[in-house]
């Protein structure tokens, strides 16, 4: 499908891409919040259009940071040409290229942003490092897909700093780097980081076949100090990606790993890297660093399910023409499972609090009342909406559940395999035969509904169309379970917290109590969300609103937990005085059933395939 795409956008435009665009990126001023850029494409005299990109890989929507796009110049021929916006297309710039000219040249900064959320549009330096995505710093001609546009990149970075990145360097020389020319398809895909605290580490230095290099810049020397412990499990998590598909489809791969508490927190895959990017004691502080345990594992596995193997709908020939997300719950849905279960099999997280992250997903899925007016497949869908929704009533509205109602859905699957092939196959041989094959390069290969389908039934005849079917269009009330429940488990709820628990609550400075009273609450009492149908939604309480006291007592986390299990012995409701807009008012929750937290419990009727499920594969 993208082969014919590209001939049919070639032919169409009658546009022979010939000469190569050249690109120069000056980030010596990123500590202070701006990149310069220099861009020379070869142009035709007459009307000619250049596009910034809008559509980003990985980010599954129209998240191209053009409003941070300034100090836009064009010339030609060394003379200044006057530019227009397209009316529509906010991303796209007409110019008159003039008689004579074979090339045009445009020369811009782009601001980047301080303290943002958000992916590639987010922060992404501070005074100590930096990360640089090509998309932020482009133009491109329209009519030519990006597999087709060469382009060669050149990079100066501040002096002193370390540098990272899969782009392959054809020569560098102080802070200056030159690159190996590139389709404009790779330079997208290949970010830069950058830091004066700056480590790399290789992670397959005794293993045959490609390099692994894990990449770290931090806001300190501290932060950037790993333990002998932890790159001993990043390196078995290059042997346990080894033995789990089988093939590897990159030159070298690189892990960016960006640790700062100013720069936007997410992970992205690119074919040949990842640009992951936590707090910056995230390697260093044991409870920051399983919170983001899986963030490497996930961000890995998509080099071989996202860019590898992804939806026809998300392989587009260029940045502007739209992605459809319907497949996303494979595409992310499967890569959120493989990640998780090579957490522990590579020895980042313990058994243990494998299954308490279990318990988490299982529990917000279980009791998530959006459930009932949208299917799951919708919010695959949907996707370019719902990345960085507000959290009130998120619950009702639902998210981006394709990642998490992915996990459950693919562990149903993994378990159904090894229980109909008796052991003999499992979700690991779908992995090998769809992810596997030649490897040694980055290479793109399209798959539809049918696609995955097929592979699910070459390793274990089944309905897997009706299976996958009844799960993403279902509105019952409550998630697919029958991954835990089949694998010797069961979702159960109790008073205490678990650790994996404890340390989200103190990472996201909340309490989450939306299983008992039904809220969400920060330490300083904004109450983010509420369960529909829950006791404190049924008493009145609304998100967006302010918790100041609970039983006459100032509000605290403390004071509101010891409130729900003193109710437990009492008749009395839990009074809650909460301030919304300028008005206060006082909500009785009559509420007895003391906190609840999620747990998984084992169920000795079954045997325990979830335990054999994360067992390492690697010898
Ligand atoms: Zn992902």
């Amino acid at each position: 499908m993208k082969a014919t795409a590209l001939l049919f956008l070639a032919a169409a435009c009658g546009l022979a891409q010939t000469g190569e665009m050249k690109l120069s990126v000056d980030a010596t001023d990123a500590p202070r919040h701006v990149l310069h850029a220099r861009i020379t494409i070869p142009a035709k005299p007459g009307p000619m259009t250049l596009l910034y990109p809008e559509w980003i890989p990985g980010e599954h929507g129209p998240t191209g940071p053009v409003v941070d796009l300034v100090g836009l110049k064009f010339s030609a021929n060394g003379q200044a040409i006057a530019w227009k916006r397209d009316a529509v297309n906010m991303y796209a710039f007409h110019v008159d290229v003039p008689a004579g000219a074979s090339y045009v040249e445009a020369a811009y900064d782009f601001v980047l942003p301080p303290e943002t959320g958000g992916f590639t549009s987010g922060a992404s330096a501070t005074t100590e490092l930096a990360v640089l995505n090509w998309n932020q710093v482009l133009l491109y001609p329209e009519g030519v897909a990006s597999d087709q546009l060469r382009l060669q990149a050149n990079l100066k970075v501040p002096n002193g700093w370390k540098y990272g990145t899969a782009l392959p360097i054809a020569h560098e020389s102080g802070n200056e780097i030159q690159f190996e020319p590139s389709s404009l398809t790779t330079l997208i895909d290949s970010p830069v980081s950058a830091g004066a605290h700056y480590r790399t580490i290789e992670l397959s230095p005794h293993e045959p076949g490609p390099k692994h290099y894990l990449h770290v810049a931090g806001d300190s020397d501290r932060a950037v100090e790993l333990s002998d412990d932890l790159i001993e499990h990043y390196k078995n998590l290059v042997k346990e990606t080894g033995a789990l598909f089988g093939a590897r489809h990159y030159r070298t791969y690189h892990f960016l790993l960006t640790l700062s508490d100013h720069v936007a927190s997410f992970g992205l895959e690119h074919h040949e890297s990842s640009d992951d990017r936590i707090g910056e004691r995230g390697m260093i502080d044991e409870a920051d660093r399983k919170n983001s345990a899986d963030l490497l594992p996930h961000e890995f596995t998509h080099s071989w399910n996202g860019k590898y193997r992804r939806p026809a709908g998300l392989a587009t020939p260029d940045y502007s023409e739209p992605m459809k997300g319907n497949l996303l719950w494979v595409y992310e849905g499967l890569t959120q499972y493989l990640g998780e279960i090579l957490t522990p099999r590579s020895g980042l997280l313990s058994a243990e609090e494998f299954r308490e992250e279990l318990a988490m997903t299982a529990a917000a899925l279980d009791t998530k009342s959006g459930r009932t007016w949208r299917p799951l497949e919708d919010t695959a869908v949907a996707a370019q909406l719902l990345y960085n929704t507000r959290d009130d009533y998120s619950a009702y509205r639902r998210g981006v559940d394709y990642y998490d109602e992915g996990t459950l859905i693919w562990l149903e699957a993994d378990v159904l395999i090894r229980k109909l092939s008796k052991d003999k196959k499992s979700l690991n041989d779908f992995c090998r035969l769809f992810h596997g094959g030649q490897g040694g390069r980055p290479e793109l290969k399209t798959y539809t509904f049918e696609d995955v389908v097929a592979g699910l039934n070459a390793v274990q005849a089944y309905d897997w169309a009706g299976f996958l079917r009844a799960r993403l269009e279902s509105t019952a009330a409550h998630a697919p379970l029958g991954g835990i429940e089949n694998s010797g488990w069961k979702l159960t709820y109790s008073a205490s917290r678990s650790s994996m628990w404890r340390s989200r609550e103190e990472e996201s400075k909340s309490a989450n109590l939306m299983y008992s009273i039904g809220l969400k609450v920060s330490e300083e009492g904004s109450i983010g969300d509420v369960a529909v149908g829950g006791p404190a939604q049924k008493a009145g309480v609304s998100p967006a609103t302010k918790l100041i006291a609970v039983n006459g007592r100032q509000f605290s986390t403390v004071v509101l937990r010891e409130a729900i299990q003193a109710a437990v012995n009492k008749t009395a409701p839990i009074e809650l005085l909460i301030k919304n807009g300028e008005y206060y008012q006082t909500f009785k929750i009559d509420y007895h059933g003391g906190e609840l937290y999620p747990r998984l419990t084992r169920d000795e009727s079954k045997p325990d395939v979830l335990s054999a499920i994360i067992e390492p594969l690697a010898k």
